[in-house]
C-alpha cells in the first residue's frame, strides 16, 4: 500500500498563515479527526535538543507546536508534551526556548521522562533489547513534531531521529557507544525505537530548517515547507529529497524500507499538497561529515590511514571553549580529557558520534573534514 506524504508551503510562523497550512498538511495525510477522539490523551514530541532561541532552528518552533496543539485540542484532545533533553531538565528547556506561554494557553502538561521500560526484540534484530521512557507509553496517541535539521552523524535529523529523545538522559551516550563508528548500527537503534513507539502522525517543521553542521550549531536556513504523514520513513524520504539529498544518504529511510517499517521508494509514496516547483533545493548545505568513510568498517586494513586522512572528527577551539566540561562528561568512549586546563580529543578513541558538537553551547567544537575525505565525499555524491 502506498504511503501518503502531505507537503504544504509556508514561509513563516505567522499564525494566520501557519495554522491553515498545518491543518491542510495534517488532513491531507490522514483522517486525523477520526484518529483523535474527544477526551483522548495526546503526547506531543517536539525536538527540544537544548535551550535556545527558536530563530536558531535548534528546536521545533514554539509557534509550530502551538498551532499543532490548537488543531489537536479542537478535536477534544487532552495535551501533554515531552522530550529528554541531553542538557538541562525539560521544564527549563521549554521555558527558555519560548514554550512557556503556549503551555499555559493550551493547558499542555510537560511530562519529564524518568522511568525506564525494557523493550524486547526477536533474535533476528541487531539489538535484542532497549530501554525507553515508560511515560511515552501512557497516552492514547503520540504526535511526532520534528525539526528539519542536518545531523553530523546521521546526515539529516527528521521524524525518525526525533524519537531518540525517548531514550532517557545518559542512556543516549551508551547507545552511541554500542553503535560505534558504523552509521548503519545507529540507524538500526533509531528504527527499533520507531518500530516500538510508532507515532500516530509525524509532522516536520521545515519552515526554518538548519543546514551545515547540525543539529546544534548549523546555520538556520529558510526552506518554507511543512510535511506530515503517518509513515515517518516515507516523510523523511520525501523531505530529504526536497532538500536535495541523495536517496541512500538517510540510512534510516533505506534500512527502514528494507525492514518493511515504512516506504522510502518513491513508487510507493504519494506526495500530495502544494505544487513543489522550486524543489528539490540545489544549495542546501550538507554537514561536513557527510562522507562515504562513515560506513566503512572499523577493522578495515586501512583504518589508521582513514582515521587521519578521511574520517571527519571534531576539533575544539580553545579560544571559544569555556571549559564547562559538558563534552568531556558526555563523550560516549571518554575520548575527551582535560589536559592542564585544555580540552583535548583522543582522535583514535573518538567514534565520530558528534555528541560533543551537539552539546557544546559555546560553539567551540567544529567539524573539520580532512582533504581526502572531502575529495571522496564529492566523488561519492
Ligand atoms: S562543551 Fe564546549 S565549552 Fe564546554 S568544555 Fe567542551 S568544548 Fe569547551
Ligand atoms: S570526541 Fe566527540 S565525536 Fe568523538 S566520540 Fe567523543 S563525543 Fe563523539
Amino acid at each position: 500500500m502506498k504511503s501518503i506524504v502531505a507537503i504544504r508551503k509556508c514561509q513563516d510562523y505567522e499564525p494566520s498563515r501557519l495554522r491553515p497550512a498545518l491543518e491542510k498538511a495534517i488532513s491531507e495525510s490522514c483522517d486525523y479527526k477520526s484518529l483523535i477522539k474527544p477526551g483522548d490523551t495526546v503526547l506531543m514530541k517536539p525536538n527540544l535538543l537544548r535551550s535556545s532561541n527558536p530563530e536558531q532552528a535548534i528546536v521545533t518552533h514554539p509557534m509550530f507546536v502551538e498551532m499543532a496543539g490548537e488543531i489537536l485540542r479542537d478535536c477534544g484532545a487532552r495535551l501533554s508534551i515531552t522530550d529528554s533533553p541531553p542538557l538541562g531538565n525539560l521544564q527549563r528547556v521549554l521555558v527558555k526556548s519560548g514554550y512557556g506561554d503556549l503551555l499555559r494557553r493550551l493547558d499542555i502538561k510537560p511530562v519529564p521522562l524518568l522511568q525506564k521500560k525494557m523493550i524486547e526484540f526477536g533474535d533476528n534484530r541487531i539489538y535484542k533489547r532497549l530501554e525507553l521512557a515508560s511515560e511515552a507509553f501512557d497516552f492514547d496517541r503520540m504526535i511526532n513534531l520534528a525539526k528539519l535539521k542536518t545531523h553530523c552523524q546521521m546526515t539529516l535529523s527528521l521524524a525518525v531521529k526525533n524519537l531518540f529523545g525517548l531514550v532517557i538522559g545518559t542512556d543516549k551516550a551508551s547507545w552511541h557507544l554500542r553503535a560505534g563508528k558504523v552509521q548503519d548500527n545507529f540507524a538500526h537503534v533509531l528504527l527499533q525505537i520507531y518500530e516500538t513507539v510508532r507515532p500516530d502522525i509525524s509532522i516536520i517543521d521545515g519552515i526554518l530548517g538548519m543546514q551545515g553542521n547540525g543539529p546544534n550549531s548549523g546555520e538556520p536556513r529558510k526552506v518554507g515547507i511543512i510535511g506530515a504523514s503517518t509513515d515517518a520513513i516515507a516523510l523523511d524520504s520525501v523531505i530529504g529529497h526536497l532538500v536535495g539529498f541523495p536517496p541512500d544518504s538517510v540510512r534510516t529511510c533505506v534500512l527502514g524500507n528494507d525492514l518493511g517499517l515504512g516506504n522510502a521508494d518513491a513508487h510507493n509514496i504519494e506526495v500530495v499538497g502544494d505544487d513543489l516547483s522550486g524543489f528539490p533545493l540545489t544549495d542546501f548545505e550538507p554537514p561536513k561529515s557527510m562522507s562515504l568513510a562513515w560506513n566503512l568498517s572499523y577493522w578495515n586494513p586501512v583504518s589508521r590511514f582513514m582515521e587521519n586522512h578521511i574520517i571527519t572528527k571534531p576539533r575544539i577551539d580553545s579560544d571559544l571553549c569555556i571549559k564547562c566540561g559538558v563534552c568531556m562528561r558526555h563523550c560516549p568512549p571518554q575520548a575527551i580529557s582535560d589536559s592542564s586546563g585544555k580540552m583535548v580529543i583522543n582522535r583514535k578513541a573518538c567514534i565520530s558520534c558528534f555528541c560533543c558538537h551537539e552539546l557544546c553551547a559555546s560553539d567551540a567544537i567544529s567539524i573539520k573534514q580532512p582533504f581526502m575525505g572531502r575529495l571522496l565525499s564529492r566523488i561519492s555524491r
